[in-house]
């Protein structure tokens, strides 16, 4: 009989007992030898590690034959551009968003600021944030095989873009290796579906392990600074996502927050936009009905350009920094930040950790202590965690706004509980013969 649990409540109950499972080890296993070696360091490590490679393994293939799938089912070179544009508006547009209410609630409730003394500064030194110029002159990929061999998504988007329109200008030969790729885009999404038949494991695990290794003693001195983080995200999630996804797609913001459940437990428990695309790629089109030739361009773009969560964070940090060391941040300091913020998070890597790397960048531009990262590292983990839903939602919102501009979102699927819900994953070796 086939089972009525969904994947998603599997990956659910997975994430919630390697919650607490963590936790009790951190509570109680801290000096227990063997837990430490063959537990935590040697199971969750390993099977949280191989699952995150899994994941992993399905970006570059996937977003490669999907993107060409959407240049091609696009069609037309114009309404290519027309998209682009509107997609890094919207991104540059909610992540300015993101950083000025940061910026506004950090400046209200002044965390750091009784912070001076409680605590020895940490000399942690970070490694050096690329130069914005950089950043910029690396979208062209110099060599396209080593782009896709160091997964470099940026490189990856530009050049399959500028092949896919080559696609479409080479006429009969173009339509029919577009044939091919949407072969190998359908094979890709049985890949996916295969990995994700090992989430609920795979999650276990990961969740474990971090929560065994954070404790929630190491939020409590920084409670100030990491409660001030969250109520943003909230804010933003609840709050900015809702109202555009009702004002500028005019439709249910509960629905999609509910119907993005599994891509944010998947944000969640990896940290990472770039191993949520797969997921995030399918909840998009399948479960919200959005276009492939949209989804497959803003999704895997959003994940690597977009991340109005990493953004909040570095606008906490800067004002939590800048109080513990007693300086005043004047107006135009503040608007250094919202700018730098908004690039530094377009060179954001969809990984774990990588917004911290880069709030140095911040933190330079407006002459604050580098240092003073040290202070925020030990609750980062849990942080980036949260910042990465919050990340991975924005790339859906704009999804759905493009798509729904674009008369390319299916109303019906998106108000269809079930559509595109997975209960029991078909594989072969499930099926009975008899
Ligand atoms: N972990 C984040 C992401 O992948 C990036 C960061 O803020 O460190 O979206």
């Amino acid at each position: 009989m086939p089972s009525k649990t969904t994947i998603t409540t599997k990956i659910l109950i997975g994430m919630v007992i390697g919650l607490l499972s963590g936790s009790l080890i951190n509570a109680f296993g801290k000096d227990i030898a063997f837990i430490q070696t063959y537990l935590v360091n040697g199971l969750f490590y390993v099977v949280g590690a191989a699952f995150v490679n899994a994941l992993k393994m399905l970006v570059v293939p996937l977003v490669t034959f999907s993107l060409i799938c959407g240049v091609c089912g696009i069609g037309d070179v114009s309404v290519l551009g027309r998209v682009g544009l509107k997609a890094l508006a919207l991104f540059i547009l909610t992540t300015a968003i993101a950083i000025t209410l940061a910026l506004s609630v950090a400046a209200l409730i002044g965390p750091g600021q009784d912070f001076a003394n409680a605590q020895p500064l940490s000399d942690f030194t970070p490694p050096p944030a690329p130069p914005v110029t950089e950043v910029l002159i690396n979208i062209v990929p110099g060599n396209p095989v080593q782009a896709f061999a160091e997964g470099d998504m940026l490189q990856i988007i530009f050049f399959v873009i500028v092949f896919g329109i080559a696609m479409l200008m080479a006429g009969d030969t173009g339509r029919q290796l577009a044939q091919s790729a949407e072969r190998m885009n359908e094979v890709m999404m049985k890949v996916v579906t295969l990995v994700m038949d090992f989430a609920p494991v795979g999650v276990f695990f990961l969740m474990a392990k971090t929560f065994s290794e954070q404790g929630i003693g190491l939020v409590m001195p920084m409670l100030g600074y990491f409660s001030a983080v969250v109520f943003c995200l909230l804010l933003h999630f609840f709050g900015t996502y809702s109202l555009l996804i009702a004002l500028m797609a005019k439709l249910n913001p509960a629905v999609f927050i509910q119907k993005m459940r599994s891509a944010h437990i998947f944000a969640f428990s990896t940290a990472s936009s770039n191993a949520t695309i797969p997921v995030n790629l399918q909840i998009v089109e399948k479960r919200l009905g959005a276009n492939n030739a949209i989804a497959s361009f803003t999704i895997p773009l959003g994940a690597t350009v977009n991340m109005d969560g990493t953004a909040i964070m570095q606008g906490v940090a800067t004002v939590f920094i800048a109080n513990v060391y007693a300086i005043d941040l004047s107006l135009s300091q503040y608007v250094t930040v919202i700018g730098m913020a908004t690039l530094a998070s377009i060179g954001t890597a969809g990984v774990p950790g990588v917004g911290l790397v880069m709030l140095a960048m911040v933190l330079n531009q407006v002459g604050l202590p580098v240092e003073g990262i040290g202070l925020i590292m030990g609750v980062d983990r849990v942080l980036d965690m949260m910042r990465t839903v919050v990340n991975i939602t924005g790339d859906a919102v704009v999804t759905c706004i493009i798509a729904r501009g674009e008369n390319a979102l299916d109303e019906r699927v998106f108000n269809d509980p079930s559509a595109g819900i997975i209960t029991e994953i078909e594989l072969p070796h499930k099926k009975t013969h008899l």
